[in-house]
């Protein structure tokens, strides 16, 4: 079931300058998020992330479209009806937007007082959600004698207090470093598994997509151009922003002109072998050649796991005599995909 769904929705915005073209921020964007999924929206800046984001909170309107959030229409909403849509939807932000006047028991009860929540059960909320996000004994301290992680966990204890259904993540760990982005994504997690919340997770990076998403859509200028499950686009990614965003985070096949280079440097054969859930294609592949009594050496490749399954590259150096090497390529066809320097 969709707890939000984008049908056709397009946002422009007028021309910044006379005469320069009106932008289409989103562009014709269909988008269905599945109840209890972490969903990532990734994208480099200007893809249009954060109108994305404005559209799903009701902070903005479509141009045409519609935008449906836990079976409501948004569009159709008045204002008045749209404030409280927006209760059922907690945010958590890249500079932590906390009342720095506060400590971290006072800004985690400000949203328990703007919903009307009364007083005598603040204690026992703001309590829980300590526990939860593991600042119990910061519940006094200020947010300047908090460290960025500290901050970020403060952030979504108060997203939580109202208990919405939805969570939406805006490069939430953009401004951490890669240890304390990892502690907050296994938060996040728990926010998903232990409470049921569907998170919503924009971001630039594919590695915090790699380590927390579900499924994953893909935006290029105001396009999603690639969507699906998070396994299946880092094993065989599609668009070329794609690609580009994989880079460095999994490590992908070799491509034309770097197989070319490969075989100027190697002597003999270089051959590229591309599993998915091969756990034991890796054995295969040299058995097949040891047996052969080809001789080998691994020139490129690496292994990742997304979400319990595998999948990887090795390319290899092979020199022995063609026939016995066709005839072994031949024979593992149906453990890889292979392709071959020329
Ligand atoms: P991202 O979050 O992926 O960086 P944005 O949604 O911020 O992308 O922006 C998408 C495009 O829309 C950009 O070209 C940006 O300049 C334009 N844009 C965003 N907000 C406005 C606005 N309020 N007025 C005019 N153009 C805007």
């Amino acid at each position: 079931m969709s707890v939000i769904s984008l049908r056709d929705v397009t946002k422009t915005y007028p021309p910044r300058s006379r005469g320069a073209a009106v932008t289409a921020a989103v562009d014709n964007v269909s988008l269905d998020i599945e109840a209890g999924e972490i969903h990532g929206i990734i994208g480099y800046s200007g893809a249009g992330k954060s109108t994305l984001v404005r559209l799903i909170n009701a902070l903005e309107r479509p141009t045409s479209g519609s935008v449906t959030v836990q079976d409501r229409d948004l569009t159709a909403l008045p204002e008045k009806a749209l404030r409280q849509e927006r209760r059922g939807i907690g945010m958590i932000f890249q500079q932590f937007n906390l009342f720095e006047s506060k400590t971290v028991w006072g800004n985690i009860e400000f949203p328990l007082k703007a919903a009307g929540v009364p007083a005598s059960e603040h204690q026992r909320r703001i309590s829980e959600l300590l526990h939860f996000v593991g600042l119990v004994e910061q519940a006094h301290a200020y947010p300047e004698q908090l460290s960025g992680g500290q901050k970020q966990r403060v952030g979504i204890a108060r997203a939580l207090a109202t208990n919405p259904s939805i969570l939406l993540a805006d490069e939430a760990t953009s401004a951490l470093d890669p240890e304390t982005t990892r502690d907050v994504l296994r938060l996040l997690k728990r926010v998903n598994e232990d409470l049921g919340v569907t998170i919503v997770v924009i971001t630039h990076e594919m590695e915090v997509i790699r380590q927390i998403a579900h499924r994953v859509s893909v935006m290029e200028k105001g396009r999603i151009v690639e969507q699906g499950d998070v396994f299946d686009v880092f094993a065989a990614p599609q668009a070329a922003a794609t690609r580009q965003l994989t880079v460095g985070v999994v490590s992908a096949p070799p491509g034309e002109d770097e197989l070319v280079s490969l075989r100027q440097r190697h002597p003999g054969r270089v051959v590229s072998f591309s599993f998915v859930d091969g756990g034991s294609a890796q054995a295969q592949i040299f058995v097949a050649l040891s047996e052969a009594g080809l001789r080998f050496e691994l020139v490129h490749g690496g292994i990742d796991e997304i979400r319990g399954r595998t999948f990887g590259t090795l390319t290899l150096a092979i020199t022995g005599g063609d026939a016995s090497i066709d005839s072994v390529l031949a024979q593992l066809a149906d453990v890889a995909t292979i392709t071959e320097a020329h």
